[in-house]
């Protein structure tokens, strides 16, 4: 075994992969950036090396850097994560050259998945089924688009070079094919720096159900399945395993497909082969395609870990040491059912905008795995994935495993940003869900629903404003009669609205509250508040802000009296960033006359593009930033002349 290896990643899976090496006696470097200098996987490391800026191409994708990090601190070898460069054969190349080991398959072997249309040509050599449609060279548009005839429409436009969903298009009918085919190139030149792209039968009621294999460079064994159906803009959302409904029958078939895919390639190391699945008719053997390999480890790889009592990262280190398979086919099972959510910071009512903070507080409860890159205090910022924490948990059955999702993420207590919390929260209460009844359009379909939030009730309101006031912890000796005014107000914002709220306190232990018409009478008895009866949930105060740990947490402002209308200014002469991030292009020029919701520039935030628009006619003063600017929220992009 390795003394010591480099984890050239960070966040949650530079922790994750941390834990097991320190457990196997495995010495673990840490790299960072800038902005990482104090994180979590830092702290965690037993040493750390600074690389460089915030942006990732300044620092996780500069692999010369990291190899001489890594050579610097006597590292023997380099764990990829996932992202970054996990997925990039020249990086293996390069470990190789320098005499390190990449923990991870050979740089063959990514090659040869690399690309979605050059992988589904040696897929279909090695027997194993690829979805319908056309992955030749011939990218002329008549081309593809006599391709997508004869494969029948729907049809589904994907980049050869893809990734995270983008330069995807759902085609529907001929008419619309020559536009999509423009937009997914265009999308796929910016994301990858290569348009061409493949034709694919759109799989009617699809479900994305996938296989972890575990190669050691010549034989391989499958680790059964994840559904990752749950998803939202073809980006999993939810992912469990085993998959619902799966039978014997089809698990064979997907699990020896699966080991053909790593067998083909000589895999080495854990990887994971995406199928996709018609379920318009259950599950069926025969109906399942190929649609990539992701060679490396999976974001989702926690949940077959809970359901084979393996553990993957252990796997990683000893195969890559050298050492042979941990288990035989035959040795491996399945016991129980796991799900994961992925904690975003997001603003989901606003369209799922990455939102970014700090989190004041930050506590799972003890019944779930919670693998998190942050802790309490620590930063979503701007630059990398705004994922909080990816909760896992395990049940005997998959009734008893949601049930259990469904009450650690009503106990996850989360302050300081917005999250997706009760967005997940309404996923583990749907029916279609519950039943098992998953296909890849399942939020899409309920949507408007799903993103729901719960309006605070009076109760929460209060809890709030008890907290705010410092009436909560009145010390029925002293602090009441020295201080207590009998009548006092306060003014909460939450979002858009404004609450009004005032109390009569009755004496230490007793409060009359008045919201608006309604009432709310508070009583402490033996030390603990209730709220018209109902035990007064937790709440975290941080500089002004509550958040009331009830309905995935409900966050207020405290309204200072003094200082009124500071924000908004609801100028519409100024576009500017509704959040820090990238300026990817301004499409506005000086003395341009433009129309209210014309595009007028793209700001990339985390892993989003988002277009901002005029907000009224008129015509462009001034362009106040250029491609490649870094902005910070609220920083004006450009101005309109005045309005006549
Ligand atoms: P998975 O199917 O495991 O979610 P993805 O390919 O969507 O795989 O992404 C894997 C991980 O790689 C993501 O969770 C993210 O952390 C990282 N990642 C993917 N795309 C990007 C990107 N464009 N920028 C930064 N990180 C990315
Ligand atoms: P990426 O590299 O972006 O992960 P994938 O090829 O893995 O791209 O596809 C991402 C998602 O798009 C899948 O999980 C699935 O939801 C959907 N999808 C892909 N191919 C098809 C198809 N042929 N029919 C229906 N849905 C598909
Ligand atoms: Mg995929």
């Amino acid at each position: 075994m390795f003394n010591k290896i480099l984890i050239a990643n960070r966040g949650e899976i530079a922790c994750r992969v941390m834990e097991t090496a320190q457990k196997m006696g495995v010495s673990c470097v840490a790299v960072y950036s800038d902005v990482d200098a104090t994180a979590k996987h830092v702290q965690m490391a037993d040493e750390a090396v600074h690389i460089g800026g915030a942006a990732p191409a300044e620092s996780y994708l500069k692999g010369d850097v990291i190899i001489r990090a890594a050579l610097d601190t006597g590292a023997q070898a380099i764990h990829p994560g996932y992202g970054f460069l996990s997925e990039n054969p020249d990086f293996v190349d390069a470990v190789q050259a320098a005499g390190l080991t990449f923990i991870g398959p050979s740089a063959d072997a990514i090659r040869k998945m690399g690309l979605k249309d050059a992988a589904k040509v040696l897929m279909e050599k090695a027997g194993v089924p690829v979805v319908p449609g056309y992955h030749g060279d011939n990218q002329d548009p008549e081309h593809l688009a006599g391709a997508a005839d004869a494969i029948g429409y729907p049809v589904l436009i994907k980049a050869v070079a893809g990734g995270g969903g983008k330069g995807m298009r759902l085609v529907e009918r001929p008419e619309d094919f020559a536009t999509a085919l423009d937009s997914a190139r265009g999308e796929a030149r910016t994301a990858f720096g290569n348009d061409a792209v493949l034709v694919e039968k759109y799989v009617a009621k699809p479900r994305h159900i996938e296989v972890q294999v575990f190669g050691d460079g010549t034989h391989a064994v499958h680790l059964f399945e994840r559904d990752c159906s749950l998803q939202r803009r073809h980006q999993k959302v939810i992912e469990e395993a085993p998959a619902p409904g799966m039978t014997s029958e089809m698990r064979e078939a997907m699990g020896q497909a699966g080991v053909r895919a790593a067998e083909a390639i000589g895999y080495k190391g854990a990887g994971t082969v995406e199928f996709i699945v018609d379920a318009s008719d259950g599950l069926r053997p025969d109906r399942f395609w190929f649609m990539e390999m992701n060679t490396r480890l999976q974001v989702e790889h926690p949940v077959t870990e809970a359901i084979t009592g393996i553990d993957l990262v252990e796997w990683q280190l000893r195969v890559a040491a050298g050492e042979n398979l941990p288990k035989k086919q035959d040795d491996l099972a399945i016991s129980g059912h796991a799900f994961e959510a992925r904690l975003y910071a997001e603003d989901v009512p606003k369209g799922f905008l990455p939102a970014t903070g700090t989190l004041t507080h930050l506590v799972f409860p003890d019944n779930c795995r919670a693998d998190s890159g942050v802790r309490a205090g620590d930063t979503i910022s701007p630059w990398y994935d705004p994922m909080i924490a990816k909760v896992v948990v395990h049940g005997s059955t998959r009734a008893v495993a949601l049930e259990t999702l469904n009450r650690v993420l009503q106990q996850t207590e989360v302050a300081g940003t917005v999250t997706n919390l009760a967005f997940l929260g309404a996923l583990t209460r749907h029916e279609g869900f519950a039943s098992g009844d998953v296909d890849t359009g399942l939020i899409g379909r309920d949507l408007e629903t799903l993103v729901q939030e719960p309006e605070p009730s009076d109760v929460t309101a209060v809890a709030a404003a008890m907290t705010a006031l410092d009436l909560v912890d009145v010390d029925p000796e002293t602090g009441f009669s020295l201080w207590a005014p009998l009548h006092r107000a306060v003014q909460l914002s939450r979002r858009d609205d404004v609450l009004d709220l005032d109390v009569q306190v009755d004496g230490p232990d007793r409060q009359i509250w008045q919201v608006g018409e309604n009432r709310v009478v508070a009583e402490r008895t033996a030390g603990r508040w209730m709220l018209n009866g109902t035990p007064m949930p937790r709440v975290a105060a941080h500089n002004g802000t509550l958040t009331v740990f009830t309905d995935y947490g409900q966050s207020f402002d405290v309204i200072d009296p003094l200082d009124r209308d500071t924000s908004a200014t609801g100028d519409t002469n100024v576009i500017q960033a509704p959040m820090p991030g990238l300026v990817k292009a301004v499409f506005a020029t000086a003395g341009q006359t433009v129309q209210k919701g014309d595009r007028l520039a793209i700001l990339e935030a985390m892993k989003m593009e988002h277009s901002l628009l005029a907000a009224r006619d008129g015509i462009v003063a001034e362009v106040l930033v250029e491609d490649g600017s870094q902005v910070e929220a609220g920083a004006a992009l450009v101005r309109l002349e005045d309005e006549a």
